[in-house]
C-alpha cells in the first residue's frame, strides 16, 4: 500500500512523468548495469531523457530555460529513478551546482551556463574534498590567485565523481590561505571561493580512483598546476564561498536522502516479492516467519519516516527557510535514509538466501552504494555533530 502524502497535482505529476519516461528503458536494466560495470559507459540515453522530463531545470526559473518546480519535485524525479533500479549519477552534482549558480552567480555567469545545464547540453561535477582536508572544508588548501584576468590555481583535490564526462566542475579552493586568515585574525570560515572550472583545462592532471561501485560514476584524484582561469568565472564574491557552498551542499544532502529512500524502496520491493513467493518448509511462504516480516516491516516504518523527512528538507528549501535550518533537516534526512538504506538491503539479503548475492538480483550490487551514503557526501558522525552541536547546544569536542 503507498501512503498519502498529499503532494501537489503538479509534484504528483512529476512522478509519473519520470516513471513513464523510465519505463521503455526498464527492459534494459541488464545492459545499463553491465555498461556501466564492465565499461564506466555514462548512459548519455538516460540523461537525455532526465533533461526532457525537465529535472534538470527544477532548480532553475524559465529565464534560465528551467521550470522552477523547486527541490521537492526532484526528490520525487530521484526517488522515481531509484525505485525503478537507476542511478541518477551524475545528475546530484549537476543539480546542487545549478542551485549554486543560480542563486550566488553574477547574471553573465548565470547566462553562459545555467541554460546549458537546464538543457542537459552541459554536465558539471562538483570538487571539495582534499586528501589533507577530508571533512574538515576549512583545511583545504588548494589556492587561486589573481593574475590580470584569470586566477590561477596549485592544489589536489580527491574523490572527485564524474570528472572525465563533466564538461565543467564547480571547484571549491582558498582565495586566503589559513595562515593569512590567522595573521589578519579572520575566521578559518573566511577566505573560499568557488570557480567553474573546464574539465578539459591544461594543468589538470586526473588520476581514477579504484571504487567498485555499481553506478557508472568514476572517480578521480586532480592535480592542478597553474591551472589559469578566467576571473569570469568566479561564482559569487571572491573569499564568500562558504555561503555560497550552503546552497549546494543542501540540496546534496536531500537529494542524497531522496536516492536512499529510492534504493530501500526498491530493495523492499524485491524481498516482499519473494517473501511471498519462496516455500522452504513444507507448503508456507517464508514471509508467514516473522525472523523474515518483522524486518521488512521496520524497513517500511523506517522508509516512510526517512521519506517525510527528505520531503520536509526539500520543502524547507523551496519555500526559501534560513540555510541553517535546512541544514538540519538536510543532515537529519540524509542520516535517516542512509541508515535506512542499509538496512532495507541487508534485510533484502537475508531475506534473499543466497540468491540474494547475484548478480542477477541486483542486492549485492545495491550494497556498496547504499553503504556509501554513510560516509559521503557527508559522515554519519558529522552529522550528529552538526545536531549536538547547532540544535542541541552541546559543546564541540575538535
Ligand atoms: C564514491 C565516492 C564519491 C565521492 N564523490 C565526491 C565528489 O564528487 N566530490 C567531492 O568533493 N567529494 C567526493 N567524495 C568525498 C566524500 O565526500 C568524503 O569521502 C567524505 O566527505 C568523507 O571525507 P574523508 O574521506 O576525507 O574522511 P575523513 O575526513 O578522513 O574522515 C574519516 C572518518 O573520521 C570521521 N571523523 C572525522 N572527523 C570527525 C569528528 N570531528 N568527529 C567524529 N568523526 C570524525 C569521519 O566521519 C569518517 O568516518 C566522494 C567519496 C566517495 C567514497
Amino acid at each position: 500500500m503507498t501512503l498519502n502524502y498529499a503532494l501537489s497535482d503538479e509534484h504528483n505529476l512529476v512522478r509519473t512523468s519520470v516513471r513513464s519516461m523510465l519505463e521503455p528503458f526498464i527492459p534494459r536494466q541488464k545492459e545499463f548495469r553491465e555498461l556501466a560495470k564492465n565499461e564506466r559507459k555514462f548512459p548519455e540515453e538516460l540523461w537525455k531523457s532526465y533533461a526532457e522530463v525537465g529535472l534538470m531545470g527544477c532548480l532553475l526559473p524559465e529565464q534560465y530555460g528551467g521550470n522552477d518546480m523547486g527541490l521537492l519535485a526532484l526528490t520525487l524525479g530521484f526517488e522515481e529513478i531509484t525505485v525503478s533500479g537507476f542511478s541518477p549519477g551524475l545528475l546530484l552534482t549537476h543539480a546542487m551546482d545549478s542551485a549554486c549558480i543560480y542563486k550566488n552567480g553574477s547574471d553573465q555567469i548565470k547566462e553562459r551556463f545555467l541554460p546549458g545545464m537546464a538543457s542537459g547540453e552541459l554536465k558539471f561535477c562538483f570538487a571539495v574534498t582534499e586528501p589533507d582536508a577530508g571533512t574538515n572544508t576549512f583545511r583545504i588548501q588548494t589556492m587561486a590567485r589573481k593574475d590580470g584576468d584569470n586566477y590561477v590555481i596549485n592544489g589536489q583535490k580527491t574523490f572527485i565523481s564524474g570528472f572525465d564526462v563533466a564538461d565543467y566542475a564547480l571547484l571549491v579552493v582558498r582565495t586566503t590561505s589559513l595562515e593569512e586568515l590567522e595573521k589578519n585574525g579572520q575566521p578559518k570560515s573566511s577566505g573560499l571561493s568557488i570557480f567553474i572550472v573546464d574539465t578539459k583545462s591544461e594543468g589538470i592532471e586526473k588520476t581514477p580512483i579504484s571504487i567498485p561501485l555499481s553506478d557508472e560514476l568514476t572517480q578521480f584524484q586532480l592535480f592542478f598546476d597553474d591551472l589559469q582561469v578566467p576571473a569570469d568565472n568566479l561564482v559569487g564574491q571572491e573569499g564568500n564561498g562558504t555561503m555560497a557552498l550552503f546552497n549546494s551542499l543542501n540540496p546534496e544532502r536531500i537529494l542524497a536522502g531522496a536516492i536512499c529512500v529510492g534504493m530501500a524502496e526498491s530493495a523492499l520491493n524485491k524481498a516482499v516479492a519473494y517473501a511471498q513467493e519462496r516455500k522452504v518448509f513444507k507448503d508456507t511462504p517464508i514471509g508467514a516467519y516473522q525472523a523474515i516480516s518483522h524486518p521488512l516491516a521496520e524497513v517500511k516504518i523506517d522508509l516512510e519516516a526517512a521519506r517525510m523527512m527528505t520531503y520536509r528538507a526539500a520543502w524547507a528549501y523551496d519555500e526559501g527557510l534560513n540555510p541553517a535550518e535546512v541544514g538540519t533537516y538536510a543532515n537529519m534526512a540524509k542520516l535517516l535514509g542512509a541508515d535506512l538504506a542499509i538496512k532495507a538491503v541487508d534485510s533484502a539479503i537475508e531475506t534473499h538466501g543466497g540468491l540474494g548475492f547475484t548478480e542477477d538480483v541486483g542486492l549485492i550490487n545495491a550494497w556498496s552504494g547504499a553503504r556509501l551514503f554513510k560516509t559521503a557526501p557527508v559522515s554519519r558522525e558529522m552529522i550528529l555533530n552538526y545536531i549536538a552541536e547547532w540544535n542541541l547546544g552541546l559543546p564541540r569536542s575538535y
